[in-house]
């Protein structure tokens, strides 16, 4: 009898035995070495059923930090080491000097603006007047559609019905509240929820889809651009000119790089970042605490601005869609929590959801400082010559 992969904990009814019967499997039919793969911390029992299938063992990233990084915002406040998971040389120097520059001038102002997760199920309804009047309906009916999602969980909860009309075809955009939690599980439980109701209630309403992609998770989107999703973030610092004075460059150098760049540029590349590099940021920070790294698709869209002013360089960062949290997913893990403890918001927050808000200010912080640095290193012409030494050492 032929066994398959995927049944192996059935059979060991152990997933680290389970994933060494794989790899020798792998190895004899392949004719690899997986040892290292092999060597891990993760008990991969905590793993299985939440976090991965079929499972192997673990990958390691290394990781460095950033810091100290003075954050000024209304739940981080205080000076952070940020923890960055990457193997592009030179990108933890760069956001660390970024950091020294801008914790020297004073610190990042930061505020989230908006918060909240979405999940955008899509219904089909006979015809174009029967879509606009279950718009109507979804709008009398807010308070049941709240309670029916609520009945799902203990932190979300749902603040907002953003409808969508095409023709006969409706997309509800459910916004929730998500306490720590990234949300995306719990969102999607309870539209689920929500979708339920509707079609009991509503019986000319049909789901097509859970998610019809105007949530929008893991794509380049306007939407989440326009509207938020998960943390929408903003960041702010004026780096003295003394600061740039020794790096032989002034606020007008770097002000003239940033517009010619990350908004000429951008617009002429019809590009959703209008940024240097928010993502390599956004990516190393989601690595290295456990984020679901494929929303950095989303979390890593937004804009750098800036202004020569007289008393140096005024540089904001906007990120309208960053997605993260402090429980849930891969938050968990031993190492990743540990990265989430050494900026104090590993698990849930007192009261639930200022870790998740805390932490999304530190990112944006941090972004800001990332994308200072790169700045500064163009206007000075020193891109190259970082990456090289950094990046190519033998
Ligand atoms: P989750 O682990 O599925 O849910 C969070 C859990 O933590 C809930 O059971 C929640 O309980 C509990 N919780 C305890 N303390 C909390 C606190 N302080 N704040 C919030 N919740 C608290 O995590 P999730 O963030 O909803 O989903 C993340 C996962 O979704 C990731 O693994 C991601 O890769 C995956 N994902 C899923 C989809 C999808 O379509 N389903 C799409 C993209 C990504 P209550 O619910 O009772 O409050």
């Amino acid at each position: 009898m032929e066994v398959k992969l995927h049944e192996f904990e059935k059979i060991y009814g152990d997933a680290n035995k389970a994933a060494e019967a794989r790899r020798q499997y792998l190895e004899k039919t392949i004719g690899v070495r997986l040892e290292n793969i092999g060597k891990t911390i993760i008990d991969l029992n905590t793993v299985v059923g939440r976090n991965i299938e079929n499972v192997i063992g673990a990958v390691q990233i290394p990781v460095g930090v950033a810091g100290p990084l003075l954050v000024r915002g209304d739940y981080a406040n205080g000076y952070f080491y940020v923890p960055l998971a990457t193997t592009e040389g030179a990108l933890v120097a760069s956001v660390n000097r970024g950091a020294k520059f801008v914790t020297e001038s004073g610190g990042v102002r930061v505020k989230v603006l908006k918060d909240g997760m979405a999940r955008a199920p899509l219904f089909r309804l006979p015809s174009l007047i029967d879509a606009v009047e279950f718009v109507e309906w979804v709008t009398q009916h807010f308070d049941d559609l709240k309670k029916a999602a609520e009945s799902t969980t203990r932190h979300g909860r749902l603040k907002e019905v953003q409808p969508f009309v095409v023709g006969n075809y409706v997309w509800l955009r459910l916004v929730f509240s998500t306490g720590d939690a990234m949300g995306m599980n719990m969102a999607t439980i309870a539209s689920e929820a929500v979708a339920k109701y509707v079609q009991q209630h509503f019986p000319k309403a049909r789901l097509v889809a859970l998610s019809g992609n105007m949530c929008v998770d893991k794509k380049a989107n306007a939407v989440n651009f326009i509207l938020g999703r998960g943390k929408t973030v903003t960041a702010e610092a004026v780096v003295k000119r003394e600061v740039l004075e020794r790096l032989g460059i002034t606020a007008e150098d770097v002000h003239e790089v940033n517009v010619r760049k990350n908004l000429i540029g951008s617009a002429l590349a019809h590009s959703y970042g209008f940024n240097a590099h928010f993502a390599n940021i956004v990516a190393a920070i989601f690595i290295a605490t456990g984020q679901d790294v494929a929303q950095v698709v989303e979390s890593s869209m937004g804009i750098t601005s800036t202004e020569p002013r007289d008393e140096g360089l005024y540089i904001s960062v906007f990120l309208p869609s960053l997605e993260v949290g402090t429980v849930g997913g891969g938050t968990g893990l031993p190492t990743q929590r540990e990265a989430l403890a050494l900026l104090g918001v590993a698990g849930s927050g007192n009261p639930p959801g200022t870790n998740a808000l805390k932490f999304a200010e530190i990112i944006a912080a941090t972004v800001l400082a990332g994308e200072l640095n790169l700045l500064i290193a163009l206007a000075r012409n020193e891109l190259a010559s970082a990456h090289q030494r950094l990046g190519r050492a033998k």
